[in-house]
């Protein structure tokens, strides 16, 4: 059976993989995940980006958010603000069911990657979720004039509307890839990096030693979507984020930096312009629609994704 890995951040990743899952089998697939916006609040153990794919795959996610719950609700949240305790960041009633449970199988010793496949397999979710790595690896991020700063502090205190000047993964030097992440990346057919923000969601899994190597190792079959459309993120601050760190903030930029280690980039059709720019990098552009504002476009960008790669070298 022909297998695809996605490297994968969080809301539109998760979009990518739902799409995918109707063209492929979903148990033919693996999203390895970005692990770098996790931390503690409240004791307890969040992990933004799987629990979003998680709840995308298990069709239970907020479709007005891309993240949490639909049908969620806020009480403990309101409670807790008769306290004036920590409610920056939110985290709904059926939400925090599984930090609670998450936080409680860490305690036990469990791994973050053993976690993940009890929730997934509880939400019957057949996609493989693999944590890029079970070692804690934070993203952190130096503002001007100020200094450094926790990737959610940035991102949600801060709605991320500050200059930053610098990003780095404390942690990730020290961290191996998950069981099983080499080993699916190296199996795969098709190998795609996901519409997410390639400085702080695909950056992390290429600092975790190995990952990027093995990308390049298998290059020919690695295909990359643009999160940059038109010059600008569909939401989030990737393309800001991309000119404060001297990047190009479009699809070209988007081409250089993938271009080590993908062999096509998927771009939107407001971008056909670019494509001559970006081939000349060395890197095949690959024109398609590539908005995922419902299910059937994101099978499709899926499937342009998928043909974008050269066919499989093995038998798969
Ligand atoms: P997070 O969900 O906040 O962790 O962020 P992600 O890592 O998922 O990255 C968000 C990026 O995905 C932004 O740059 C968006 O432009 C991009 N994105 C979200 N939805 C889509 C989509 O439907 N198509 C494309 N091409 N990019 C998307």
């Amino acid at each position: 059976m022909s297998k695809t890995v996605v490297m994968s951040g969080g809301v539109g990743a998760a979009k990518f993989l739902r799409g995918l899952s109707k063209i492929h089998p979903p148990d033919s697939i693996t999203a390895i995940i970005n692990v770098a916006d996790d931390f503690r609040l409240h004791g307890l153990a969040i992990s933004p980006d799987i629990d979003t794919v998680t709840y995308t795959l298990a069709e239970q996610v907020n479709p007005e958010t891309g993240w949490g719950q639909k049908g969620e609700t806020w009480r403990v949240m309101s409670e807790l603000e008769r306290y004036k305790g920590q409610t920056w960041f939110s985290l709904g009633d059926l939400d925090l069911a599984l930090h609670l449970y998450r936080t409680q199988r860490l305690a036990e010793g469990s791994t973050l990657a053993e976690v993940t496949k009890e929730v997934s397999a509880a939400w019957e979710i057949e996609v493989n979720l693999l944590p890029v790595t079970n070692h804690p690896v934070r993203t952190r991020l130096t503002v001007e004039g100020e200094g450094d700063i926790d990737f959610q502090d940035y991102f949600v205190a801060r709605q991320h509307d500050v200059a930053i000047n610098a990003v780095r993964f404390d942690g990730a030097s020290d961290a191996i890839p998950a069981p099983g992440v080499l080993e699916a990346i190296n199996e795969a057919s098709h190998i795609v990096i996901a519409p997410s923000n390639p400085i702080v969601s695909i950056g992390p899994l290429l600092a975790i030693p190995g990952i990027l190597e093995a990308l390049v190792q298998n290059k020919e079959r690695v295909v990359a979507v643009s999160p940059i459309i038109g010059g600008l993120a569909l939401k989030g601050p990737a393309d800001r984020m991309l000119s404060e760190l001297g990047h190009e903030p479009s699809a070209l930029g988007v081409a250089s930096l993938y271009q080590p280690f993908s062999s096509a980039l998927l771009i939107d059709t407001a971008d056909k312009h670019l494509s001559t720019k970006i081939s000349n990098l060395g890197i095949k552009a690959v024109v398609a629609n590539t908005v995922m504002s419902d299910i059937s476009k994101a099978a499709q960008v899926a499937l342009s994704a998928i043909n974008a790669t050269n066919p499989p070298l093995t038998g798969a």
